[in-house]
C-alpha cells in the first residue's frame, strides 16, 4: 500500500485502496505522504469521518512517525489538526454580547434559560484555561445551543483583518499552524466545504488522503444539504431587527409565520412537485429576506459592534434567502435532469418533538467531487470497505470516477487495476486483510426462515436468535435494521434467557459497548451506530446477528429519489442505490466479528433473501470470505465449541 501511495503521488493518478482492519493502513499512507510533504515543502491533507480516527492519527500515529522519520527525512516532520470555524470558540462573539436570542419556546421555559445561562458561564470560565478553544477539548461538553452562543460559522466571522481579536483568535491560530504543517488532519465536512463551497479553509495542498472513504459521499451530501425552518426565518428576522428598519424585519417575521402554516399542513416525505401555496409562501420568505439584505447599510460600518451585528444578520439572511431560492428552483428540470431532492421532515418520535423542516439535498455529489476534488488534487481514498460485489465500481461511481468498464475484479489481494476510460485516471488496490476469514469465521445464512415481515420480527427469528445466543454463551452483537426491532428482540429475549442483554438507548453507546466488552456473557442489541462503531476484539464478541438486509426504508426521501433518477436514465435503480447501500452496511456490520488475528466466530444473517433472492449474490460478494453454511446445527455446534474453549 505504501508503494502504491508513493506511485500515486509520483504519477498524479488517484488511488482507491481497500485495506482491512489491522493492516496498518494509516502508516502506509502517512509515511509516503510525509516524505512528499518534506521533500516538496508542501502540505498534505488527511481527512477522516470520525473523531476517533482523527485522535488516533494525532495522538498515536503521527507522534510516532515524527520521531522515527526525523532522521531519514532530515528534519522532524510537523502536523496539525484543523476543524471548521464553528468548532472553535469565537472571542469576538463572546466579548460583543451578540449571543443568539432564545427561540420562542425557550423564552417561556425558565429552566431552559437558566440551564443555558449556566453553560455559557462555564464557557466564559473555560476561555482562560483553554489554549485551543477547540470544542472537543471541553469535558464534559455543552449543548449545541450553548456552543452556538460562543461560536460563529465561516460566513459569520468578521475576517481576521477586521476583527478586533483577530490576532488572538483560536480559529485563526489553528489555521496559521495548519499552514505551516506538513500534514493537516481534518474531517470530511471541512474537506467538502473547502472543495465545494468556494471558501478556502484548508491551506494550499496538492495531495489529499481520504481515510474512512466509504463515508465520503454521505458527509459531502450533508454539507451540501440545505434546510429551511420557520424558526430559522424568525431568528434571521430577529437578528435583522438589530440592524435594519424594524418594518422590514417584521415583514420577514410574518413571512416566516406564513411558511410555518404551510409546513404544518404539508404531509411529511418527498415532494415530487412544489404545491402552489408552499411556493407562494417560499417566494414571500425569499423576497422579505432579500429586502432585509438590501436594507443592511454600508458593508464596513465604522463601529465594530455594528459590524459584528451586521455580519451575523447578513449570514442568517443569506442562508434563508439562498435556501428559499434553491427550494423554488429544485423543480425546474425534468426527472432525468433534476439535481436536487426536496422533502418535509417527519418527527422521529425519539426525544423531544422537533418542528417540521423543508430539506433540499443533491441527488448526487459525484460530479462535484470529480471537478472540485479529483480535478484539483491527487487523491488517495482508503477504507476497510471499498469493494462492493467484488469490485470498486459502485464506490467509484458515487465519487464521480469512471467505473471499470471491463468489469475486472479487483478483489485479488495485492493486485492493482488501472482504470483508463474517460474521466480522471485512477487505480484500485485491495491489499487484503491480516485475518484468515475462511478459517476464523462462519457465515450462517438462515435460508429456512420466512422473509422479514412488516409487523416486527417474526417469532421464528426470535427462536433462532435465542438458540444461537444460548449456544454462544452470550457474546452476541445483535445488529438490527430498526430501533423497533432491537427493542422487540431485547424485550422478548430478556423474558426467556438468563443472559444479560443490553439495548442501545439504555445508556450512552460508549458505556454500553464497554460493558459488553468487559463481560463475556453479555449481549448487546442495537442499530445503525453499532453497525459501524463497535470494535471489540477477543471472546466477548463471538456472534454477530443481522436481522434483515439493511435496505434504505422505502420512504427514505433521498434514497428513493436517487433510485428514481437512476431509473429515469435507464439504469437499475434498485441495484445501484438500495442494494449498494445494503451491501456497504452489511460489509461493515459483519466486519465487527474479527478485530484481532486470533478472533473466531459466526456471522448469522436471519433474512433468507440473502441466500434466495437474485441480488443475494451481489450482497454475499460484498462480505468478507467467511466459510458459508445454512446448516443451523453445524453453526450451533461451532459456537458451543468456541464457548467451551
Ligand atoms: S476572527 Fe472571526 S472567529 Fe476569530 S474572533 Fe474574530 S470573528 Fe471570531
Amino acid at each position: 500500500m505504501a508503494e502504491a501511495v508513493a506511485r500515486a503521488i509520483r504519477t498524479g493518478d488517484h488511488l482507491a485502496v481497500q485495506a482491512g482492519t489491522g493492516t496498518g493502513k494509516s502508516l502506509a499512507y502517512l509515511v509516503p505522504a510525509l516524505r512528499h510533504a518534506v521533500e516538496r515543502e508542501a502540505t498534505v491533507v488527511v481527512s477522516t469521518a470520525t473523531i476517533a480516527l482523527q485522535r488516533q492519527l494525532v495522538d498515536r500515529d503521527l507522534p510516532r512517525l515524527e520521531k522515527t522519520l526525523a532522521k531519514p527525512l532530515g528534519r522532524k516532520p510537523t502536523f496539525a489538526i484543523l476543524k471548521g470555524r464553528r468548532n472553535y470558540l469565537c472571542l469576538n462573539k463572546l466579548d460583543s454580547g451578540m449571543q443568539d436570542e432564545p427561540d420562542d419556546e425557550a423564552l417561556f421555559d425558565p429552566f431552559q434559560v437558566s440551564a443555558l445561562g449556566r453553560e455559557v458561564t462555564r464557557l466564559r470560565e473555560w476561555v482562560s484555561d483553554t489554549e485551543t478553544g477547540d470544542r472537543d477539548e471541553l469535558v464534559p461538553g455543552v449543548t449545541d445551543h450553548a456552543w452556538r452562543q460562543v461560536s460563529v460559522t465561516a460566513r459569520e466571522c468578521l475576517g481576521a483583518s477586521r476583527c478586533p481579536i483577530g490576532t488572538d483568535c483560536f480559529a485563526e491560530k489553528a489555521r496559521a499552524e495548519a499552514g505551516r504543517a506538513d500534514i493537516v488532519v481534518t474531517n470530511h465536512a471541512l474537506l467538502a466545504i473547502d472543495a465545494l463551497q468556494g471558501f478556502q479553509v484548508l491551506p494550499e495542498h496538492d495531495l489529499v488522503i481520504v481515510d474512512e472513504a466509504h463515508d465520503l459521499v454521505d458527509r459531502v451530501t450533508s454539507v451540501a444539504t440545505g434546510e429551511l425552518t420557520s424558526a430559522a426565518v424568525s431568528a434571521a428576522a430577529r437578528r435583522a431587527g438589530r440592524v435594519v428598519d424594524q418594518e422590514l424585519a417584521d415583514r420577514l417575521l410574518e413571512a416566516g409565520d406564513g411558511f410555518a402554516l404551510m409546513l404544518e399542513d404539508l404531509p411529511s416525505g418527498r415532494l415530487d412537485a412544489m404545491p402552489e401555496p408552499l411556493a407562494g409562501a417560499l417566494a414571500v420568505v425569499r423576497d422579505a429576506a432579500y429586502t432585509c439584505l438590501s436594507g443592511l447599510g454600508p458593508e464596513r460600518p465604522a463601529d465594530l459592534d455594528v459590524a459584528t451585528a451586521r455580519k451575523l444578520a447578513q449570514s442568517q439572511l443569506d442562508e434563508v434567502h439562498d435556501t428559499a431560492v434553491r427550494l423554488l428552483r429544485a423543480f425546474d428540470a425534468d426527472e432525468a435532469h433534476k439535481r436536487d431532492v426536496v422533502w418535509r421532515t417527519a418527527d422521529s418520535g425519539l426525544g423531544p418533538p422537533r418542528p417540521p423542516a423543508l430539506k433540499v439535498a443533491p441527488l448526487a455529489v459525484g460530479g462535484l467531487l470529480r471537478e472540485r476534488l479529483f480535478g484539483q488534487h491527487t487523491t488517495v481514498l482508503t477504507s476497510a470497505t471499498l469493494t462492493l460485489g467484488g469490485t470498486f465500481d459502485s464506490m467509484a461511481r458515487s465519487w464521480g470516477l469512471p467505473a471499470d468498464r471491463e468489469g475486472a475484479s479487483t478483489k485479488a489481494e495485492g493486485t492493482a487495476t488501472d482504470k483508463a476510460p474517460d474521466g480522471p485516471k485512477w487505480t484500485g488496490l485491495d491489499v487484503g486483510s491480516p485475518f484468515d476469514h475462511r478459517r476464523s469465521g462462519i457465515l450462517y445464512l438462515a435460508r429456512h426462515l420466512p422473509p422479514p415481515g412488516r409487523d416486527g420480527l417474526p417469532p421464528a427469528y426470535l427462536d433462532e436468535l435465542a438458540e444461537l445466543m444460548a449456544a454462544a454463551g452470550g457474546r452476541t452483537l445483535g445488529l438490527f435494521s430498526s430501533m423497533r426491532a432491537a427493542k422487540q428482540a431485547t424485550e422478548a429475549l430478556r423474558g426467556r434467557s438468563e443472559l444479560p442483554i443490553l439495548c442501545q438507548g439504555d445508556d450512552s453507546t460508549g458505556l454500553l459497548v464497554r460493558k459488553f466488552a468487559e463481560d463475556e456473557a453479555t449481549c448487546l442489541f442495537g442499530t445503525l451506530s453499532l453497525w459501524q462503531g463497535v470494535d471489540v476484539p477477543g471472546p466477548s464478541l463471538s456472534l454477530v446477528v443481522v436481522d434483515r438486509i439493511p435496505f434504505p426504508r422505502p420512504d427514505d426521501p433521498l434514497a428513493s429519489a436517487r433510485q428514481r433518477a437512476v431509473e429515469a436514465r435507464g439504469g437499475n435503480g434498485f441495484l445501484s442505490v438500495a442494494a449498494t447501500h445494503a451491501a456497504l452496511l452489511l460489509a461493515q456490520g459483519t466486519g465487527r466479528l474479527l478485530r484481532a488475528t486470533d478472533d473466531k466466530g459466526v456471522v448469522a444473517i436471519l433474512d433468507p433473501r440473502i441466500a434466495t433472492a437474485r441480488y443475494g449474490g451481489f450482497l454475499r460478494a460484498s462480505l468478507p470470505e467467511y466459510w458459508t453454511t445454512s446448516d443451523a446445527e453445524v453453526v450451533r455446534a461451532a459456537l458451543r465449541r468456541l464457548a467451551a474453549n
